[in-house]
């Protein structure tokens, strides 16, 4: 192992957000000398949180739920609570409202949530049972590249067969009624993919198991203490942080060890001094970019009004009615059109972590929605998504608008140009779409490896997007497993 020997390898880490700070913390925990190097003045990336909305807001300035980041095996290893890092639950993990019924919800626990899904309650556990039951084996198989054997072939049998069909097929094999359709539908669109795409019913799958055994938590005090935490292992470790640098050309870096690029596939086409095996280039110019995000962060006189009241305990709410409506939504979104119904992603932190608003603030309400716009969608007059958003909420929330004090939109040039992995306001790090979604980036045995000593580590590399810190983890056990060789 590294640490046993009388001399330090040294790494150094481009980008500061949740993979760069993970694969910085694993590898200075491990003994190596560790420099990371963030354009931001501040790390975290699209892990982080900032007042944006006045004095005593705490908004989420990308991620805001974490089915992911609570299961973790590298957060669980590198003990982030140790550092600060606490999980807060919400009543309901998920919420769907529907407009003419009882919205149906996710909870913590697979029998709590089948006995509210009357007639396909049991459908919903047969389907679930298995994933539930074992999610820690079915997490060590998937949380991983995907070529190569599984860790609990098992496991991967029982999984694979429905994960492979569209979110929409299985749906409708496994259910009768349209709530529940809808409800796993918006756990599918996680992946930026219409339902009725295939594997689409992969992360319908996965998210609901989440979210019935681990939760759909916020980090108190915002997405931001995630990735504090990880600062305090790296710094405690021994790690150095430098902020307000941009990479672009690795010559300028000092001489190390492993690099490790917290960058997407484009971004690394882009970088001097990096010479890349030709396969591999041709591999990462072959990379897709998916559909777009546009963001609004509101500031409200009071909770949304939802018709439903159950919805306002639920931290993650999928604003996009019946299973159709998301899928002619993601379709359109995915096909360059502008959706007039786009699915809606609305995160009410508050409903679970109260210190969202203090201070002059207390007594108002944050939240954040985004919506899946085309990818680098630019608005034809201001407010044209916002419009498309907030009808969207009123469907079933009559009222909303009225509650709005003030409001901060993000378009996807907007997120681009604050963090330049959000490709075209592509917060996945590339489409999750067909092959994408198994083989990230392309087809590779060694996906982390991307030339002698020099690794990637994002959303384009496996398992893909979210806060959870696994390709991080990966790069970083690459990295230091090509050094233990050569040494
Ligand atoms: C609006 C939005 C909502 C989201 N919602 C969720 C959610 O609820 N749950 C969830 O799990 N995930 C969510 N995600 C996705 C999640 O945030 C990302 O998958 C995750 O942050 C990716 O982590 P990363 O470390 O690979 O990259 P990033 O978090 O993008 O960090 C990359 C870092 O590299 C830095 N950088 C880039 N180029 C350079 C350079 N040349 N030199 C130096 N530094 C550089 C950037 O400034 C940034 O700090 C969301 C993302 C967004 C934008």
């Amino acid at each position: 192992m590294t640490q046993t020997l009388n001399f330090r390898p040294r790494a150094a880490v481009v980008g500061a957000g949740p993979n760069g700070l993970t694969a910085a913390a694993v590898l200075a925990r491990q003994g190596w000398q560790v420099d990371v190097y963030e354009r931001a003045d501040v790390v975290g990336g699209a892990a982080s949180s900032a007042a944006v909305l006045g004095e005593g807001t705490v908004v989420d300035l990308g991620a805001a739920a974490h089915p992911f980041g609570a299961a973790s095996p590298v957060f669980e290893e590198l003990d982030l609570a140790a550092h600060g890092l606490v999980w807060r639950h919400s009543d309901h993990a998920m919420a769907h409202p529907l407009e003419d019924r009882p919205a149906p919800v996710l909870n913590r626990g697979l029998e709590e949530t089948a006995a509210g899904l009357g007639v396909d309650g049991p459908a919903w556990r047969r389907l679930h049972a298995d994933l539930v039951n074992h999610i820690d084996q079915h997490l060590a198989n998937l949380l991983k590249p995907m070529l190569g054997i599984p860790r609990h072939p098992l496991r991967m049998l029982t999984f694979g067969p429905p994960a492979l069909l569209s979110a929409q097929r299985l749906s409708g094999l496994a259910f009768q009624e349209e709530a529940t359709r809808a409800l796993f539908a918006g756990s599918s669109v996680h992946a930026m993919a219409p339902p009725g795409h295939p594997f689409t019913g992969a992360f319908g799958l996965l998210f609901g198991a989440l979210g019935m055994t681990r939760g759909w938590p916020v980090a108190e005090g915002g997405t931001g203490a995630i990735t504090r935490a990880l600062e305090s292992v790296v710094r405690e470790a021994g790690g150095t942080i430098h902020t307000g640098v941009h990479v672009d050309d690795l010559r300028a870096l000092p001489r190390t060890d492993a690099t490790i690029l917290n960058l997407t596939t484009r971004q690394v086409l882009s970088l001097k001094g990096l010479a890349l095996p030709r396969a591999t280039r041709a591999r990462l110019q072959r990379w897709r970019y998916g559909t777009g995000t546009y963001k609004i962060d509101y500031l409200l006189d009071g909770p949304v009004p939802w018709r439903d009241t159950h919805v306002g305990q639920a931290s993650t709410v999928h604003v996009g009615g019946t299973i159709e409506e998301i899928q002619r939504a993601e379709k359109e979104a995915a096909q360059g059109t502008l959706p007039e119904r786009p699915f809606v992603m609305v995160c009410q932190q508050q409903a679970a972590d109260p210190s969202r608003a203090t201070g002059p603030a207390q007594g108002k309400t944050v939240i954040w929605a985004y919506a899946h716009v085309p990818h680098g969608f630019v608005e034809e007059r201001p407010g044209q998504v916002a419009k498309l958003i907030e009808t969207q909420i009123e469907r079933f929330a009559p009222g909303f608008r009225d509650r709005v004090v003030r409001k901060v939109e993000t378009s996807p040039q907007d997120l681009a140009d604050w963090n330049p992995n959000i490709v075209g306001g592509d917060i996945a790090g590339g489409a999750m779409t067909g092959l994408q979604s198994l083989l990230r980036p392309g087809l590779t045995v060694n996906p982390y490896r991307l030339a002698d000593g020099v690794y990637l580590a994002s959303g384009s590399t496996p398992p893909g997007a979210g806060v959870h810190g696994m390709p991080g983890a990966w790069a970083a056990r690459a990295a230091a497993a090509d050094f233990d060789r050569l040494h």
